[in-house]
């Protein structure tokens, strides 16, 4: 445990587990736990504050911004497609008001 260098420190966030569930378990709860505490950009005021209050819901803890993402990440890849199909609409319905206006 006062191991301070990356060698023999394998376990991370799931070292709370100690020897049980199995290494393969302990190695997916670690990596999710990495990516659910890892610092992420409020689309709000731009503060690395967002924190995950449950599952799917995040929330900036500066504006107090609340929004869904995913389970365990506040943006996944469902959500950038979606956003890009969204764009992509946006444009085209301002394209056809503006040759409706000409
Ligand atoms: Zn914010």
């Amino acid at each position: 445990m006062a191991e301070t260098t990356a060698k023999g420190r394998k376990s991370r966030s799931a070292g709370r587990f100690g020897v049980r569930y199995g290494t393969k378990n302990r190695k997916l709860v670690a990596d999710i736990e990495e990516k659910m505490h890892a610092e992420y950009t409020c689309s709000k005021c731009g503060a690395k504050k967002i924190k995950r209050t449950g599952t799917g819901i995040w929330q900036c803890t500066k504006c107090m911004h609340t929004f869904a993402g995913g389970s365990y990440v506040p943006q996944t890849a469902a959500h950038t497609t979606v956003l890009r199909a969204v764009q992509g609409e946006k444009i085209l319905i301002s394209e056809k008001a503006q040759a409706a206006g000409t």
